[in-house]
């Protein structure tokens, strides 16, 4: 990891305390970036007693999985660590707006400041996808949770680096077609979808973001 992060301190400054909430260390994390076997995000956030608040999204709290009894909805406190395992399809409500499903358990652990004005820290923790595993940006009709779409990309082969632009192909194809977004089983015709990176919504996937 010394290797691949630059810091001005002298090495043997750091070596003993390693800190990946050190200002100048942190921001090598805002999106995600791999060291060694894991991927790590690190973000400032307003985390207080409503949850996790984003300075452009606003509460980004609630997180939804998909599992063998149907949807289930949690809500992400200060300080609980939350585990979504392998497989599961899972979402953020205003974060991003698709269903990630991938082939390692994510960690997520929000931090709170010391005070209520103060920025905490949300820590993401994830294994680096190997070999034939893969991520996937699916979505599922909101009113019967059909499958409607299911983007995958080789994230084993492709690396992180194949992960965003995996995830503005899958949004764009998704978006690009009503027969997509149209429930087969329902009729029911579905919302956009959108990325993480809240600078790369359309007018129109902006307005998404506030639906779900
Ligand atoms: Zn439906």
């Amino acid at each position: 990891m010394f290797a691949e992060i630059e810091v001005k301190e002298p090495i043997e400054k750091i070596f003993d305390d390693w800190d990946f909430l050190n200002d100048q260390v942190l921001k090598h994390f805002s999106t995600f970036k791999v060291a060694g076997h894991n991927i790590y995000g690190l973000r400032r956030r307003l985390i207080d007693s409503t949850g996790m608040n984003d300075p452009k999204k606003g509460n980004i709290s609630r997180f939804l999985e998909l599992g063998p009894k149907g949807i289930s909805e949690g809500h992400q406190n200060p300080l609980d660590l939350r585990v979504t395992t392998a497989g599961t399809p899972h979402r953020v409500m205003h974060n991003f707006g698709y269903w990630h499903i991938n082939d390692k358990d994510e960690l997520y652990l929000p931090i709170p400041g010391r005070s209520p004005e103060e920025l905490g820290y949300y820590v993401i923790l994830m294994g680096l996808p190997k070999g034939k595993e893969t991520d996937s940006f699916a979505w599922y009709c909101e009113d019967c949770s059909t499958l409607l779409y299911d983007h995958v990309i080789d994230t084993g082969t492709i690396g992180l680096a194949g992960f965003w632009k995996g995830e503005r192909e899958a949004v764009n194809t998704y978006n690009g077609s009503l027969k997509l977004r149209t429930c087969p089983e329902c009729g029911h015709v579905n919302p956009l979808g959108y990325c993480w990176n809240k600078a790369k919504d359309t007018p129109a996937e902006a307005e998404a973001r506030l639906h779900w």
